[in-house]
């Protein structure tokens, strides 16, 4: 007998816990199929070889419901939103660091966004597919997730669209400019593969292993630079983007418990992956490097810490408990790291006549900053050439490549690469195919290629279709009116029009500043 007993009689409900509440409103809805079999119902979760013996194994480590999730991401939201008003209403595009800044954005736009996109559907398809409640439920709310990001990010940035070229037709360039193939085709791969290669794919080896390499770079600079609503935008996707990076860890630590026949398939993803996902963050090296007025972090100094201590020194040794080893050529980007941005800055300078950016020689205190970033590559490497192309520049020689680069098969982007350790030995691998040669990068591309040569070969290569006549015409002007660029979205940044409309703008702002303090 307690002093609390109910008058009525009737024994009181006991409240249920968190855990078991939301198990109530989330996986416990779920049923088994009786007309049909779970493998007829789930066609597509057994040919990749993945086995998975107990669904109910897979821990939510959220448990959100609806409920929750709509009004913590619409409050999120309608912060973002009134920055942007803001920023808009007062101009605000004028205090950035400098109009070039925007090249960045430009590469973000159209190399990210549609990234974005793309993971909303796949996700959605991932919601349908998996045979277990948990991972449905969380694949669904990344997939709204990713949705919010494609839209934010265009609503970020369409106020700069406004005043700057470059960012009027992102998503038609995300299908055809040359450089936007590279993330365009690694995102391809991942949507065109299984579910389970794609959950290790963009949920583990892109959320996990290299998010904080790809968001944290582009957030900061942008922190850095002035532009307060892609700061904004990053801290509102940042919260999802923990969500991500969880739901990418349990994932792998899922099904590498199901079962040990799964342990060497997700080595192979994670090979793989590592390796094409580290190739596209090269576009982010050179962005860190050399696309900021305002320099936050070398890429050499973000690959440190973002790559080699969190997740070689964090993540792998854990995963080992599960006989995962760190990914397949992990060495070659680790020597790369003194030398990537300067390749593939040098390629973006000498082809941004068929770009959506803008590129210039950077200034001597420039220069003094990258040779103290990279004390051991930059002077003795780098360097001279960017003095003779700032000297060609000035003579009024300012230089553009006037041909077509080779193209990596795999990864796409042009091959400017090294072989590991000799930065003077330009990297060269072939494949054979069916009696056909392919051209690739790397040791990393030419293993991801011979393990899936049927699946490479159809690689849309930017190049090789502007040979076949697939690209609007034989010169470039009609590739560059088929790639829907304008007037100044592309060439020389000095005294292309944003930075004519720069300099404008900033006068008048001065003389009225005079004019007031005269009276
Ligand atoms: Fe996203
Ligand atoms: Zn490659």
């Amino acid at each position: 007998m307690t002093a609390t007993a109910n008058p009525t009689g009737t024994p009181k409900a006991k409240k249920l816990s968190m855990k078991a509440r939301y198990g109530a409103l989330t996986r416990d809805l779920d049923w088994a199929p009786g007309y049909v079999s779970e493998e007829e119902m789930y066609p597509h979760t057994s040919y990749e070889g993945i086995k998975i013996h107990d669904w109910s194994k897979w821990d939510d480590p959220f448990r959100l419901t609806v409920d929750a999730y709509y009004r913590y991401q619409a409050e999120k939201d309608k912060r973002l939103y009134s920055v942007l008003d803001g920023f808009a209403q007062s101009q605000g595009h004028l205090t950035l660091s400098e109009g070039k800044y925007l090249n960045a954005m430009k590469v973000f736009l159209g190399g990210v966004t549609p990234l974005e996109y793309a993971a909303h559907r796949h996700f959605a398809y991932l919601a349908r597919q998996f045979n277990g409640p948990g991972p449905r439920f969380a694949a669904l709310c990344q997939s709204i997730d990713e949705m919010r990001h494609a839209q934010t990010e265009i609503h970020t940035l369409s106020n700069y669209n406004k005043y700057y070229q470059g960012m009027h037709n992102f998503a038609q360039q995300h299908d055809r400019v040359w450089y936007l193939s590279v993330t365009k085709s690694y995102f391809d791969d991942a949507l065109s593969a299984g579910p389970f290669e794609f959950l290790i794919a963009i949920g583990f080896s892109f959320e996990y292993l290299l998010t904080n390499l790809l968001f944290v770079p582009f957030m900061s600079a942008a922190s850095f630079n002035g532009d307060l609503p892609t700061m904004t935008f990053g801290f509102s996707a940042q919260s999802d983007e923990s969500r991500h990076m969880t739901l990418g860890l349990e994932a792998i630590k899922f099904i590498l418990e199901q079962d040990e026949a799964n342990v060497p398939i997700v080595q192979e993803w994670v090979d793989k992956w590592f390796w094409r996902g580290y190739r596209v963050t090269g576009i982010v090296s050179q962005m860190l490097d050399y696309q900021l007025p305002r320099p936050v972090m070398s890429w050499k100094e973000a690959f440190e810490l973002y790559f080699e201590q969190q997740m070689l020194g964090g993540l792998f040794p854990d995963l080992a408990l599960y006989g995962i080893k760190p990914p397949k050529h992990v060495d070659q980007a680790i020597w790369e790291k003194d030398h990537l941005s300067h390749w593939l800055h040098d390629t973006f300078y000498q082809f941004s006549h068929a770009a959506n950016f803008t590129t210039t020689v950077p200034d001597t205190e420039h220069l003094d900053w990258l040779a103290q970033a990279y004390p051991d590559t930059f002077n003795q490497l780098y360097r001279g050439k960017w003095e003779e192309m700032g000297k060609l520049a000035e003579e009024g020689n300012r230089f553009f490549y006037p041909g077509l680069p080779q193209l990596c098969q795999v990864c796409q982007v042009p091959m400017v690469y090294c072989e590991n350790g000799n930065p003077h030995k330009r990297a060269v691998y072939h494949s054979e195919y069916e009696g056909e040669n392919y051209n690739l990068c790397s040791e990393g591309c030419k293993w991801i290629f011979d393990r899936e040569p049927a699946k490479f070969r159809q690689a849309w290569l930017p190049v090789h279709q502007i040979y076949q006549g697939n690209c609007g015409g034989p010169t470039i002007p009609d590739v560059l009116e088929w790639y829907g660029f304008q007037e100044g979205d592309s060439g020389e940044y000095i005294g292309s029009v944003d930075h004519k409309n720069w300099i404008a703008r900033h006068q008048m702002i001065e003389d009225k500043l005079g004019q007031g303090a005269g009276h």
